[in-house]
């Protein structure tokens, strides 16, 4: 950058009181470092327009309130933090805005920090219209922090974060012993973004401490901010210390929940969750002291258990500090759970989780639940919870009668867009009608709005191509969302396909073309995944230990494969397997649809992540109407560990046929899968199907199938003690003669 540094200050020095506050226009990472040295307060250093690609911005000093020090940009929005970057913040009465950090990530483990060093924490220091928009590293397993306060009396208000694929929570209040605990630190009107499932735990989008200080209270305030599909992990907000108020804040169709996860006397209240239905939305997780849920407006969440609409857990009789507090003391009132499926009371009740709640009330909050059910269930012992002045629409078989008033309610939206009952009688119960729920307006740099997510399959251009053409050329003039459209005929795949955009490759109606492969047919090297449509594989000469789509290590997460009315044909059953991906990527979607596979490997070979963390490579995996004959197996997809933090895997195989396939005793292995649903298909002369429980409260479905000459379906149970749960149902085993 060529602009020089301009100290307008010394300009109006000359004419004014010599302290008078500068402007420090810096153009390069040299000058910025000097300016920082002689900033005095009231003075702002502002980065001028442009990329700065590879800076560690350290950001010391000391302001006073009237007159803090300011590290800002020369146009909001125009400052670009790229590269290995990060930002520490130091001292007090500092403030940073208009900066946006994209296309990097950082060095380190956290991107803004608000201390220098461990020594040097930021106070009364605030971070306002700053951007971090997909600044992940691109191994998802590993870790930093987007955001981490420390010290006492910062404020994070008005800046937006989004796109946060790799591990680690994106904003985090840090608590250590030795550093100030009172940290009365306030997150208010931020734009949080989507964030897509992570698959493991560690995909918080706030936390508010760790268990080893939650005894203590941090008194921080997050209030009126967006989360939008923040679906990390169950845990949307992550509170592990006490007196903490989460007030106001929208939350649409974010996975997870709000979880009073560690510490005491916290306050939830006037904030409103819209679920529109999206699987596994939840509320309010309750857990430990004197917690306050009051006045909040929960519509359209379909999560259950640890998920649902509000939970109240059972404790660990004298629980170690990271297990399970027990709940005494709730106050539950004048919430309006409306079109929800779940509220679950004594929740994750077990050997371990045995004391109930005690000392608690539920009270004048409105019920109305999903589809005429009732939403509420007791996985426990209830008698320590005071029902009174609660209202339900009605519904058959009530599991709760004194305190929850059965009789019809009819709801009208407000001009809040929220619903609420038009008997007037029902006034004080429910939540309160001057919610206000906070805007897009309101919340984030008014500056700035995300790029559009990657094109879906099938909404670019379509290219034609005919017999003879490269593949491979034709990729490489290829943008995200196109479609290669083949004439009939053979097309020769000599080497991999690398594939960097969300692609389409289809035949054209009726053409059936056949892609020829000497080694392996794609590989997926980053961007949003590839569709196969109509044609046929042959790699019946693929020599040597292959994969034909192999996803490869640091392609951006999240991806999506998907085939329909693809035949392959191998060379031979067991070898080369199907789709294959490395460790620390993440598929959103991977479905098999109306297709042939012949004399191969484990079609879907998803058992990469082998650390016992929870970890895993599909969220959601579908097979449906497809055929499998003389394959190792279909799918061998693994998730390893007891961590109760993530939402999948989730697995569908329906209408398809099985023969001739297995290896080792099975030909579909399905290990620490969350949702499992296996019906309507047929195997023959096959090994079986195994489905290995490991953690939490596994939905197992293994229902009308048929099974000739192939062994019954088996489920094993790594944790649980007891009988192998899931639904059986409905399947013909005939026997192997
Ligand atoms: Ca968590």
């Amino acid at each position: 950058m060529q602009i020089k540094a301009i100290l307008v200050g010394a300009m109006l020095a000359s004419t004014a009181h010599p302290a008078w506050a500068r402007d420090m226009l810096v153009s390069d990472q040299a000058q910025y470092r000097a300016a920082v040295k002689k900033a005095q307060p009231g003075d702002a250093i502002i980065l001028a327009d442009g990329e700065w690609r590879d800076f560690q911005i350290v950001f010391t000093g000391t302001g006073t309130a009237a007159k803090p020090i300011t590290l800002t940009a020369q146009s909001k929005g125009k400052v670009l933090v790229t590269g290995q970057s990060n930002l520490r913040i130091g001292g007090q009465h500092l403030v940073v805005s208009g900066l946006v950090f994209k296309n990097g990530a950082s060095p380190t483990g956290e991107v803004i920090s608000f201390r220098r060093d461990s020594k040097t924490l930021a106070s009364d220091t605030r971070v306002t219209e700053v951007v971090i928009d997909g600044f992940s590293k691109a191994d998802r397993r590993a870790e930093d922090i987007w955001v981490a306060l420390y010290g006492t009396g910062n404020r994070v208000d008005h800046s937006h974060f989004e796109g946060k694929t790799n591990s680690g929570v994106t904003l985090a209040v840090i608590r250590r012993a030795g550093d100030p605990l009172d940290n009365r630190h306030r997150i208010d009107h931020n734009y949080f973004g989507p964030r897509p499932p992570l698959g493991s735990n560690g995909g918080e989008t706030i936390r508010i401490g760790t268990s080893e200080e939650s005894l203590s209270a941090s008194n921080t305030i997050v209030e009126r901010n967006i989360f939008d599909r923040t679906s990390g992990e169950v845990e949307i907000v992550s509170v592990k210390s006490g007196g903490n108020i989460l007030r106001e804040n929208l939350v649409l169709e974010a996975q997870g929940a709000f979880v009073l996860r560690h510490g005491n006397g916290n306050l939830v209240e006037r904030n409103i969750f819209l679920g529109k239905g999206v699987a596994d939305t939840g509320g309010v997780r309750v857990i430990n002291r004197d917690q306050t849920v009051r006045g909040n407006y929960f519509e359209g969440l379909a999560g259950t258990s640890f998920k649902s609409a509000l939970s109240v857990m059972n404790g660990v009789p004298n629980s170690v500090i990271n297990r399970y507090h027990q709940v005494a003391n709730a106050r539950i009132e004048n919430n309006s759970v409306i079109d929800s499926a779940r509220i679950t009371l004594a929740a994750g009740a077990d050997a371990e989780r045995s004391a109930a709640p005690v000392d608690s009330k539920f009270e004048r909050n409105l019920i109305v639940g999903a589809k005429g059910q009732d939403p509420f269930r007791a996985e426990g012992e209830i008698a320590g919870i005071a029902f009174a002045g609660n209202v339900e629409a009605k519904v058959e078989k009530p599991l709760l009668g004194v305190g929850v008033e059965q009789r019809d309610v009819i709801l009208e939206r407000a001009a809040n867009g929220l619903l609420y009952p038009t008997d007037s009688a029902l006034a004080a119960v429910g939540a309160p009608r001057d919610l206000k729920p906070v805007t897009r307006e309101e919340v984030g740099a008014s500056w700035y709005r995300g790029d559009p997510p990657e094109a879906a399959f099938g909404t670019g251009v379509t290219r034609p191509l005919t017999d003879g053409a490269s593949l491979a050329q034709a990729l490489a003039g290829a943008k995200a969302g196109d479609t290669l459209a083949l004439a009939a005929g053979t097309y020769e795949v000599s080497a991999p396909l690398i594939l960097r955009h969300r692609l389409t490759i289809a035949g054209v109606k009726d053409a059936k073309p056949v892609l020829r492969v000497a080694s392996a047919l794609a590989d997926i090297a980053g961007g949003g995944g590839l569709r196969l449509e109509n044609l046929a594989v042959d790699a019946s000469s693929v020599s040597g230990e292959a994969a034909l789509i192999t996803v490869g290590s640091g392609a951006a997460p999240n991806y999506s494969i998907a085939l329909d009315g693809v035949s392959v044909r191998g060379p031979g059953k067991g070898r080369v397997d199907g789709i294959v991906m490395a460790p620390g990527t993440f598929a959103d979607d991977v479905k098999i649809t109306n297709s042939d596979f012949a004399e191969m490997g484990v079609v879907v070979a998803a058992t990469g992540e082998q650390e016992p963390k929870g970890w895993y490579p599909i969220e959601r995996l579908t097979i449906a109407d497809s055929n499998f004959a003389r394959v190792a197996m279909v799918a061998d997809l693994l998730r390893k560990g007891t961590d109760e933090s993530t939402f999948g895997p989730w697995f569908a195989m329906t209408g398809s046929r099985v023969a001739g396939s297995g290896r080792d005793g099975a030909s579909l292995r399905i290990s620490g899968a969350q949702h499992t649903e296996i019906a309507q298909n047929n195997f023959a002369k096959s090994d079986g199907i195994l489905v290995i429980h490991s953690v939490g409260a596994p939905e197992t479905r293994i229902a009308s199938n048929a099974f000739a000459a192939t062994p019954a379906p088996r489920i094993e149970e790594l944790a649980w003690k007891g009988p192998p749960r899931g639904q059986v149902t409905g399947n013909v085993v005939e026997a192997r003669p």
